[in-house]
């Protein structure tokens, strides 16, 4: 981040101070946060959840998003992995979560990249989804979010990521979403980037996931839960929004079920 954003964040944070919002990565409040994410046409035809430019949700001091903070917040309120012993592959993580699951005692966590240069305070392995270098049944949870959109195989990477997953195991497969979208939009002579844009919202995305998302999930051998924070009370409705969820955002759960 260029120093000039950084000074304005720090001016941002200290002209917001306040209780209304809270960053459970940092622990420090907020009267609001700061915008985010990407600004595309697409994203507001389709209503896409995970996806898009939006306002107060990026704390100042850390730079955690609401994205970031629902994974917390699901590992620590919906999982045991914090009580149980669990080996986890975490594809190019986010950071903030990546360095609290690290720090969880019961958790001996895998970070496996396309580009270690980028993560190498994780020890990371060199891997691609379409072809991830584990045995079969290695894993008990593994977390890859915002990556299949990005990959030109996502079949390929799904059958991959059961795979290598333990039966009773699950994966964590967030995607921007279109909640409005049937089909998947995806066309492959889309070369350039003014294109793949207009399309898909992001410039190095491949598709954009409508609800057969989930039927491709299916189709590669997994049952899949959404678990929405607000629909499923998993905190106070106040204090859901003091995280700054996005309500339309849910988690995905890709479940490997016992043969
Ligand atoms: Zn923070």
């Amino acid at each position: 981040m260029k120093t000039s954003k950084k000074i304005r964040n720090k001016i941002f944070a200290l002209i917001n101070p306040g209780k209304k919002v809270y960053c459970l990565y940092c622990k420090k409040t907020y009267r609001k946060f700061l915008h985010e994410g990407v600004k595309a046409k697409v994203f507001k035809t389709y209503t896409v959840a995970g996806g898009g430019y939006k306002k107060n949700v990026q704390c100042p001091n850390c730079y955690s998003v609401d994205r970031s903070r629902l994974l917390y917040l699901f590992f620590q309120l919906r999982t045991e992995v914090f009580q149980k012993k669990t080996h986890i592959l975490h594809i190019s993580p986010n950071k903030e979560i990546a360095k609290v699951l690290c720090e969880g005692k019961t958790i001996s966590h895998v970070c496996g990249t396309i580009e270690p240069e980028q993560y190498m305070e994780f020890n990371p392995v060199y891997l691609d989804v379409q072809k991830i270098g584990f045995e079969d049944h290695t894993f008990d949870v593994l977390i890859c979010c915002h990556v299949i959109e990005h990959v030109d195989h996502d079949d390929v990477a799904m059958r991959e990521i059961h795979r290598v997953l333990k039966p009773g195991g699950f994966a964590i497969l967030q995607v921007p979403l279109a909640l409005n979208l049937e089909k998947t939009l995806e066309d492959k002579t889309l070369k350039t980037d003014k294109e793949r844009k207009r399309a898909f919202g992001q410039v190095d995305h491949n598709r954009l996931y409508g609800l057969d998302y989930f039927d491709k999930l299916k189709n590669a051998g997994f049952r899949v839960v959404r678990d929405n924070p607000f629909q499923n009370k998993w905190l106070s409705k106040e204090e859901l929004e003091r995280h700054r969820l996005d309500p339309i955002e849910d988690v995905i759960i890709a479940y490997k079920d016992q043969a």
